[in-house]
């Protein structure tokens, strides 16, 4: 291994001499200790160094050594429950290895290498087989089936294949390359985090992702591939709202990186996620999880990689064919990393000091995200990752460059607001200020398997939502007398689609989760409502009348059944249409 010599630090950064033959983005242990950092910057033969742990007592004259490889995760069985760090150590081995206090210099695998796993291959001795390609499968948990893949860029001719109980490094099988010469599977592969992991081709990303929280999927929906990002105003419900995408939303894995600043931020997901149980299987929804958190006793350049450590895992289980989601909480701090770095290579700042890549970092980033046809020899196979990026900024400006950029790249915006927090109104998610720009792509999928009224239904209601608040503006300042009758049904209506539809309690065990059919009903309900209410003041009903009859109790309750109740949506529609009549209860 090469070696130089420290000639600067700068807080996470150190500048090297003599590691000519080291590339950009390159690992290096870094003094005695054996610190791991990375080459971020090369100029002849200095190299700068971001470093993944506190500097402090390296000096001059301190050793670098060269790894020859760029920073990776080790993809494999074991992942899956695991807590990591953002350059992927995990976090119970190290305490176990340091006590809480993480000291530095360690080193721990990212995959446990004693572990045995019971392999199951699927394929036989004598198959062409390319990168990609599945050749056997282990139980990882009770939840999840790992599949184990020819690593991308290897292909040859399957000699052997065993099945049995081995541990990530043993060869399971053995390859003929075409050139003659053999190379040993094993279940373990590694991957340069920068660098996105490969696939087939990019697929039309229409099918929706599912949450179960019907403003996010009637309203702003989400695709499986898509991308989306959640301001986090405080106590606006960020982390509820997070919490019920991982449980609920129909895809198998869940990435989550939490990149804190404040130490109790990521306890609080250190605590919190483990806690929460999968509603699909039963089990811990950790079986199906990759926690990578930043702590707060660990260096901004940790937090840069951690986005990458996470998004290359997601691929990962992509590329066996699994719907992912990955949240990434909060892009801002990640940003905030990349400033201070930036800054300490003494990089040309941009707006507000962030670097002028920032952009297309997050960009490049995002772009990871999408559903895609896996790489494979055989039948097509297709994976997605989703994307959740939730944005932080300071003071809650929404003008400043990191939302900025981001809301460039992403197609979603689920805009929470303290505003309806404070008025108890959850989820928190604005529907005047968010948007998808997914809903022509969700079209096709809406109108066969929910109902083809579903997207109008969804757009009527928007569109009384968006004439409440035009109409609010000149109830403020005249009074509710100024409005027509028909305005003030239409407010009515607002109010209904607002405390009956939107409103969503993630607490309660019958609210938390509405299928999209659900939603369909209980839109269809609502604007029912709305229609025959409209009719009967035409025909002389009086408003308070029609405001005030019974069946509205009715639909209030509606958003707690199910779709095994259509009876129930039946009598509601048969009260609607004979409590809204025009005159003293007389049908008009
Ligand atoms: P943040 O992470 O934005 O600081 P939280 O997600 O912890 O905020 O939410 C703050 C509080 O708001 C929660 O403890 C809960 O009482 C309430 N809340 C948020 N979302 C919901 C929801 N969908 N249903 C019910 N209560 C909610």
């Amino acid at each position: 291994m090469e070696r130089g010599t420290i000639v600067k630090v700068a807080g996470p950064l150190v500048v090297a001499e003599g590691l000519t033959a080291s590339r950009m983005f390159d690992l290096v242990r870094v003094g005695e200790q054996g610190l791991m950092g990375e080459i971020i910057e090369m100029r002849s033969d200095r190299a700068s160094i971001q470093v993944y742990e506190e500097t402090e007592g390296l000096g001059p004259g301190d050793p670098v050594e060269g790894t020859g490889a760029p920073l990776s995760v080790e993809l494999g069985p074991g992942m899956l429950g695991a807590v990591y760090d953002g350059v992927q150590r995990p976090l119970d081995v190290l305490e176990r290895i340091a006590g809480s206090y993480l000291s530095r210099g360690i080193s721990a695998p990212g995959l446990d290498r004693e572990k045995r796993w019971a392999f199951t291959p699927i394929v036989q001795a004598g198959a062409q087989l390319v990168g990609g390609d599945i050749i056997g499968t282990v139980q990882e948990n009770e939840v999840i089936e790992h599949r184990i893949m020819v690593p991308p860029g290897v292909s040859g001719e399957l000699v052997s294949i065993a099945a049995g109980e081995f541990t990530v490094t043993e060869p399971v099988g053995q390859l003929r390359l075409a050139d003659g010469t053999s190379r040993d599977l094993i279940m373990m592969q590694t991957w340069p985090v920068r660098v996105p992991r490969p696939h087939a081709r990019k697929v039309s990303a229409t099918e929706p992702l599912v949450t179960g929280t019907r403003v996010i999927d009637t309203f702003f929906p989400l695709v499986k591939g898509g991308v989306a990002c959640i301001p986090g105003p405080f106590g606006a419900g960020k982390t509820v709202t997070q919490h019920q995408v991982a449980k609920w939303s129909n895809a198998q894995v869940v990435i989550f990186i939490g990149c804190g600043e404040r130490g109790n931020e990521m306890t609080d997901v250190l605590m919190e996620f483990p806690e929460l149980v999968d509603p699909y299987s039963g089990f811990p929804l950790m079986k199906r999880t990759v926690l990578v958190a930043n702590t707060s006793n660990m260096p901004v350049a940790a937090r840069e990689a951690s986005v990458y450590t996470g998004i290359t895992m997601a691929e990962y289980f992509r590329d066996m064919g699994y719907e992912v989601v990955l949240q990434a909480d909060s892009t801002s701090r990640w940003a905030e990393a990349m400033r201070e770095i930036s800054g300490r290579l003494e990089e040309m700042p941009g707006e507000e000091g962030f670097p002028a890549y920032l952009g297309t970092k997050l960009a490049a980033f995002y772009e990871r995200a999408g559903k895609v046809e896996t790489l494979t020899s055989g039948e097509t196979r297709t994976g997605s990752v989703s994307v959740v990026g939730s944005v932080s900024p300071p003071g809650g400006d929404l003008s400043e460059p990191v939302v900025q950029n981001t809301l460039r790249v992403v197609k979603v915006f689920w805009a929470l607001q303290d505003t309806l927090a404070y008025e108890r109104h959850f989820p928190a998610i604005d529907w005047l200020t968010s948007y998808s720009l997914y809903l022509d792509k969700v079209r096709p999928s809406w109108d066969a398997d929910v109902s083809p009224e579903y997207r109008a239904r969804r757009d009527e209601c928007m569109a009384i939502l968006q004439r409440e608040s035009e109409l609010a503006e000149i109830v403020r300042l005249v009074g509710l007398e100024a409005l027509s009758a028909e305005e003030q049904i239409l407010m009515e209506t607002a109010k209904s689609v607002r405390e009956d539809f939107l409103q969503q309690n993630a607490f309660r065990d019958d609210d938390q989760f509405s299928s999209l059919k659900e939603q369909d009903l209980l839109l269809k309900t609502i604007l029912l409502f709305h229609e025959k209410a409209i009719e009967a003041q035409a025909e002389g009903a009086p408003l308070a009348g029609l405001f005030s009859a019974p069946v509205r109790e009715r639909i209030a309750r509606a958003k707690y059944l199910t779709i095994d109740d259509l009876a129930v949506y039946d009598e509601i529609a048969s009260d609607i249409e004979t409590q809204l009549v025009s005159e003293d209860g007389k049908e008009a």
